[in-house]
């Protein structure tokens, strides 16, 4: 017998196309849509709105696979945080920060990360796999589950518990594209999750040619992971950077704005002590900008086991954010949540390989830098 269809990896698309090889009228692939996405139901037998046949039908053929947590965190400050387990010991993580007027899910798109950057701990467990369009979704589809509230609802206030999705956890979401995309047509579908464009958000290390595709495939808001004001220090920080240099990232950000959901580009900078964050640094970031409109996220970098990199102190990070900010560019300094659950982007998957492959090594274990008030 063939392995059940996973309906989370159909986009509306998709889900069309099997109901009509399964001789099912069109309309019933919405159904499927809003009880899978809207009211986050697994169970085909609670389907109700579904003829009986077709249920009997989907019950021999079908599934709704759920991500099963290996673990569950909530921090003092309100981040919660789950580990997924993909199988062949492989996880993958997401993180739910709540806000006062927004709450926004960070979800993974690969275990691991062939792109290697250097302050990255995703990057140094390697590349394992692509996740599925079932994975990636699957992220949205269980956070909805846990936190007590499905897509098209909200709490008592009427907002929704998950107002923002960011693609900024494990793995470079433009190397595994079409999965990628299906994802996000199901984020943005009304019979899904039917969140807005400026709602969602890609978070790339650079990868040029993908980023005219989304641009013409769909056009969510964008953040492309800067880190440096030169090719030389950015093919250090960013190998991806030899391949797709500095010039061409700016004109592919040009063009994408284009056909963006908002009139900028998010910079996301990484500051790292006495590496990219002096004064020079940041004025050349001003003239390397100069003709994309942007805002820049300041990042905080999150030591790691085995980083061997330290973090800009807060008042460096306050200096460089300045010089941006005097020329006219809209920064801002991501604040630090979740530190004690490891919330930061690639940190708890890491940390549960990093630990064995250290103690293996017996290094040592590079402290968070601390963060002034
Ligand atoms: N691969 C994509 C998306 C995932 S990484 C990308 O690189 O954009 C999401 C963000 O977390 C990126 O801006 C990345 O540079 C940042 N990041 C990675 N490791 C970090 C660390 N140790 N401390 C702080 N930010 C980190
Ligand atoms: Fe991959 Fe992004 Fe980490 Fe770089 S920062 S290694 S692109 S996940």
């Amino acid at each position: 017998m063939d392995a059940p269809t996973n309906l989370l990896d159909l986009d509306a698309e998709a889900m069309a196309a099997w109901c009509a090889a399964h001789d099912e009228k069109a309309f019933r692939g919405t159904q499927l849509l809003q009880w899978i996405h809207r009211a986050g139901v697994a169970d085909f037998s609670a389907m109700t709105t579904i003829a009986r046949s077709l249920r009997e039908k989907l019950t021999e053929t079908a599934e709704v696979r759920e991500l099963q947590p290996l673990s569950d965190h909530t921090s003092e400050d309100g981040t919660r945080k789950w580990l997924l387990d993909v199988g062949q010991g492989n996880a993958v993580e997401m993180v739910y920060i709540p806000e006062t007027s927004r709450g926004t899910l960070c979800i993974s798109t690969q275990a691991g990360c062939a792109v290697n950057c250097r302050f990255c701990s995703t990057g140094k467990q390697g590349f394992n796999r692509n996740l599925t369009t079932g994975e990636i979704i699957g992220q949205l589809w269980l956070a909805n589950r846990k936190l007590g509230g499905v897509a098209a609802s909200g709490d008592e206030n009427g907002q929704r518990v998950i107002s923002n999705v960011v693609l900024m956890g494990m793995g470079e979401p433009l190397l595994n594209y079409q999965p990628t995309l299906a994802a996000l047509r199901l984020m943005l579908d009304d019979n899904a999750y039917g969140l807005s464009r400026r709602r969602v958000t890609l978070s790339t290390s650079g990868v040029v040619p993908m980023m005219d595709r989304l641009r013409d495939d769909c056009p969510v808001a964008l953040a492309v992971s800067l880190h440096a004001p030169n090719d030389a220090l950015r093919d250090d920080l960013v190998p991806l950077n030899r391949k797709y240099p500095l010039r061409e990232l700016l004109a592919a950000c040009n063009r994408y704005l284009d056909r963006a959901p908002r009139d900028f580009i998010t910079f996301e900078y990484v500051m790292l002590d006495g590496i990219n964050d002096s004064d020079a640094h940041a004025k050349q970031l001003v003239s390397l900008v100069r003709d994309t409109p942007c805002k820049f996220n300041l990042i905080p970098f999150n030591a790691f086991p085995g980083s061997e990199l330290l973090g800009s102190l807060r008042q460096r990070i306050r200096a460089f954010g300045e010089i941006l900010l005097q020329a006219g560019i809209v920064t801002t300094i991501r604040k630090t949540r979740g530190d004690d659950i490891d919330a930061a982007c690639g940190q708890l998957a890491g940390a549960v390989q990093d630990r064995t492959r250290l103690a293996q090594r017996g290094a040592r274990i590079v402290p968070l830098v601390p963060v002034q008030a």
